[in-house]
């Protein structure tokens, strides 16, 4: 019980506290969009169709835009800072184009010349949860905020669009880049020696994690290495990483920090840190997160990477994951392990949290809409979730009681809604730490990895 309590208090949805501000926020600021939704459907639906050759639009490196996510409750922009190129390319050279539409963020990139759609990719921040704190409807703030994609071979558009309260797409920022522009930065961003935790082959059929470190010194060079190992092996514990060990690549990055540990604000307790984590983020005491993308990210570009994992060298309980934006968790805590399956749920998987908060609305999603997340549903389109996995004699709504255990089901309660929304299985990964993940998080995670590894 006290895992879930402090369950609440972690991960993506950590602010919680604000919701009705939140639902307030949902309402007036997306009021923009004037683009049919028919047109964006159309031009979505096309875009799976095309068949993107990576060789003739790329080449194998990455090129990272770097911008500021700027704005309040009610208003938000993207403001350029500079645009890199880097080394390495770790995604798939075949899977280009998003096909989950996951997160509440889609950056979108067309090549100029043939108008068309050459990459997508699907994606949350930190920006759009302090978006719903008390804080954002006094005061406007800039957030650090980085897109990375193939490095084109000719001039490209680069899009961020955001999603609508009514679950389509508008265009946020919009800009024209020529790969040869010769104001392109291509200087090696930092100089962190990287080790190999786990190799299994070529990057761009593997999913490769970026292990980044936070809060170790250079005396704790051998704890971090212990760390790594202890970490890639807690992940091939739990199904389906079991099974799917062998599509991994995991890299480290030995981040040396000033200062052993992290921040803990309501402690009074500060750390000269690399990447500057910090617990009571928002002011939710276990949200252990960092700003400071700009640090990570320079980081992660020594090695090939889809995902970035950021272990905290803390024994406080805590963590949080945002979908294709970072997982982190602290390390020493008893409860380490459960933690950095949930968070790394959110940030590789797009799952929802699981569980009921009855301190909150209704309303925390959009009324009439389904949540983007594959693991909680509405009934508003339940055909695209689970409802095919489901067994014909399994009551609906079903039971949480002891004798549907075992069964997929549909369990009212879910997205911190005690109403009215629903999830899969009586217990997950994402709704108690130590149960491992459903079977429908179980193959929600199996897409993604195949994704990965085509
Ligand atoms: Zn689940």
């Amino acid at each position: 019980m006290i895992f879930l309590i402090n369950l609440f208090l972690t991960g993506k949805h950590s602010l919680i506290i604000n919701f009705k501000l939140r639902i307030m926020n949902l309402f007036c600021y997306y009021e923009k969009p004037k683009v049919s939704i028919l047109i964006l459907i159309l031009l979505s639906f096309s875009s799976f169709s095309q068949q993107v050759s990576f060789d003739k639009y790329f080449v194998n490196k990455s090129m990272r835009v770097d911008y500021s996510h700027v704005g309040n409750s009610k208003n938000e922009a993207i403001y350029l800072k500079e645009i890199r190129q880097e080394k390495f390319w770790g995604g798939s050279h075949i899977n280009l184009i998003d096909t989950f539409m996951y997160g509440n963020f889609m950056v979108k990139i067309y090549d100029k010349a043939a108008n068309k759609l050459i990459y997508s990719r699907g994606s949350d921040n930190l920006f759009k949860e302090w978006q719903t704190t008390p804080e954002a409807k006094e005061i406007s703030k800039s957030f650090y905020e980085v897109a990375t994609f193939p490095y084109p071979k000719e001039k490209i558009i680069f899009n961020i669009d955001r999603r609508d309260r009514k679950g389509g797409y508008f265009n946020l920022f919009s800009l024209e880049i020529d790969p040869n522009d010769v104001s392109i930065n291509k200087e090696k961003a930092c100089n962190y020696n990287t080790f190999e935790i786990l190799k299994n082959g070529d990057s761009k059929n593997k999913v490769d994690i970026a292990f980044i470190f936070d809060g170790y010194t250079k005396d704790e060079i051998d704890k971090l290495h212990k760390d790594a190992k202890r970490f890639a092996d807690y992940l091939f514990s739990y199904p389906p990483f079991t099974e799917n060990k062998d599509k991994f690549n995991i890299w480290g990055v030995e981040v040396i920090s000033n200062e052993s540990g992290t921040d803990m604000p309501t402690q009074n307790i500060w750390k000269n840190t690399a990447i500057n984590s910090s617990f009571n983020t928002f002011y939710s005491e276990r949200y252990l997160t960092t700003s400071d993308i700009k640090s990570l990210r320079d980081a992660a570009s020594l090695v090939p990477y889809d995902q970035i994992y950021l272990l905290v060298n803390s024994s406080k309980y805590g963590g949080g994951g945002i979908y294709n934006f970072w997982s982190i968790t602290s390390v020493d805590d008893e409860a380490s392990k459960y933690v950095f399956l949930h968070e790394f749920g959110h940030g590789f998987g797009g799952l929802a949290d699981e569980y009921v908060d009855s301190g909150l609305s209704d309303e925390f999603y959009p009324k009439g809409v389904e949540p983007w997340e594959p693991n909680i549903t509405n009934l508003v389109n339940f055909d695209k979730k689970w409802k095919n996995m489901i067994d014909k004699n399994t009551p609906q709504p079903t039971p949480a009681t002891i004798e549907y255990a075992k069964t997929i089901g549909l369990f009212e309660g879910a997205g911190y809604m005690a109403k009215g929304f629903y999830r899969p299985y009586r217990k997950c990964e994402m709704q108690t730490l130590m149960v491992g993940y459903c079977p429908v998080c179980k193959r929600s995670i199996q897409q993604m990895i195949n994704f990965y590894t085509k």
